[in-house]
């Protein structure tokens, strides 16, 4: 059997092979850890606490210990040395073992053991023979001192979308294992193909977020699909998929979950105000092919392709810390402004005619049926024409001024939901009752006490939301199947 300092040392190695970083420094104070706990196991050490057996203290017994004793010839762990020029304070019985008991959460990953608090760097490759054209993608894992879900962060599935491997980053880098309950696991560039190349796709220009779960016999973004999945996600109890608008659009930084799914709406009421879009998923996204397997996943889309933009990084980021506190993992609380709201239904405008678009409204705007969204101007004949909308509702997302060709969407509208036509969610996630009460708030439009008596009732009606739907659904973005609207 490995030793514990000796298996965090390999790992130190691992990590220092692939480069330097702030996790191999935090690395190095792991081994201390499990050195303690095997060195106190058979009698309590007076005045050492958790905290107290890795700091100050330590280091000046030890000293003591190694020059009035000979070098141990039995093999047995020593006797702890005591002060003896201090009083002896009569200790409490031993009725816990001391230190207190930490159980200690092994985690397998990648064909590693990360130890209880560790964080590390891991590499994903794909089992597949793609020797030579296919570079390591890192994996960084912080696993912490107590047992608590896995959550997934996973960034990048699209090459070009900068904001969420800076969100990831961010996020990972400033976790502490050592007060961490559960593990997170963190892909800050799940396409590395498409990074390198500033685009979307992969080199065969496939998208690869079409692929999951992916088949070990297929094409090659199905295998490097199935490998991703089987190897990473497989190890979440849930996942969040960072995206950015695509083709020159940006979004208001929105959640999109299929919330049919009662563990989906529970997820989603973790990330503090953050706005949530109903979508089931284009089928092969990651997304949806992990709520398949019974694992709780939604994407968190925030700004748009090509360009970090620091205000959907720092929602993107104060919402990922949110959730982890939800999820009982940390201690650190976000204040928030008041609650956004659950578009379950929305609607792309699009550019009547072809040419250049200017937008007359921005991102989190309300905007009302017959406003005007934007203007769309041929720069030969001088004609402009408005894009006006058809709807009242928010701008969830929009084109960025460019031009475009006739039909392109250009504004999506978050419908705001007639007053008691959409059915609180909790009709949505009926089956599950034991969940139903804490998913009792997730609407905001919905009458005030209307949701308890649903959550009461248990008797909750799965297909209301379907009944409820305003005929705008037919022109959502998953309805038409757009595919350049799909922008998870
Ligand atoms: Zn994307």
């Amino acid at each position: 059997m490995i030793s514990a300092p000796g298996l965090a040392l390999a790992l130190l190695w691992s990590g220092l092979a692939t480069a330097q970083s702030p996790l191999a420094t935090q690395l190095e104070e792991a081994p201390e850890q499990p050195t303690a706990l095997a060195g106190t196991a058979p009698a309590p050490v007076p005045e050492v606490t958790p905290e107290a057996g890795l700091g100050a203290p330590a280091p000046e017994a030890a000293v003591q210990l190694e020059e009035r004793e000979p070098p141990s010839t039995t093999g047995l762990p020593r006797a702890p040395n005591l002060p003896l020029d201090e009083p002896v304070e009569t200790e409490p019985p031993p009725t816990a073992p001391n230190p207190a008991p930490v159980v200690l959460q092994e985690l397998v990953l990648l064909g590693r053991e990360v130890p209880p608090k560790t964080s590390t760097r891991l590499a994903w490759a794909p089992t597949q023979s793609f020797e030579g054209i296919y570079v390591d993608t890192p994996v960084l894992v912080v696993n912490g001192v107590e047992p608590g879900p896995t959550l997934c962060l996973t960034a990048a599935m699209h090459g070009d979308e900068l904001n969420g491997i800076e969100t990831v980053r961010r996020v990972l880098y400033n976790l502490d294992a050592g007060k961490l309950k559960g593990a997170v696991i963190g892909v800050p560039i799940v396409n590395l193909q498409g990074f390198h190349a500033g685009s979307r796709y992969l080199t065969d220009r496939r998208d690869l977020n079409r692929y999951f779960p992916g088949d070990p016999e297929g094409s090659s973004a199905s295998r490097l699909a199935y490998s991703f999945f089987h190897e990473v996600i497989a190890h979440c109890d849930a996942l969040v998929d960072l995206h950015t608008g695509s083709f020159y659009r940006t979004n208001l930084p929105q959640l999109r979950g299929d919330l049919r799914n009662p563990r989906v709406v529970q997820l989603t009421k973790g990330f503090g105000s953050t706005v949530v879009v109903h979508s089931e998923g284009t089928a092969g996204t990651l997304r949806r092919a992990a709520v398949e397997v019974g694992i709780p996943a939604v994407t968190l889309e925030a700004g748009g392709p090509s360009v970090l933009d620091e205000d959907a990084v720092s929602h993107s980021v104060k919402a990922i810390r949110t959730l982890l506190n939800h999820l009982g993992m940390t201690i650190r609380f976000s204040l928030w402004g008041d609650p956004e709201p659950v578009y379950y239904n929305s609607v792309w405008e699009r550019a009547p005619v072809g040419g250049i678009v200017f937008s007359r409204v921005s991102l989190g705007q309300t905007v009302k049926r017959g406003d005007v969204l934007g203007t769309v101007t041929n720069p030969i004949t001088n004609v402009r024409t408005r894009i006006i909308s058809n709807h009242n509702g928010r701008i969830i997302g929009m084109a960025l001024n460019q031009v475009v060709q006739p039909g392109f969407a250009t504004h999506h509208i978050g419908i705001t939901p007639p007053k008691g036509q959409i059915s609180p969610p909790e009709d949505v996630v009926a089956t599950d009752p034991g969940s139903a009460r804490q998913l009792a708030d997730v609407t905001t439009d919905a009458p005030a006490g209307s949701g308890e008596e649903a959550a009461e009732s248990e008797q909750p009606d799965a297909s209301a939301v379907e009944e409820n739907h305003t005929p705008a659904v037919e022109n959502s973005a998953d309805e038409v199947g757009d595919e350049d609207l799909e922008e998870d």
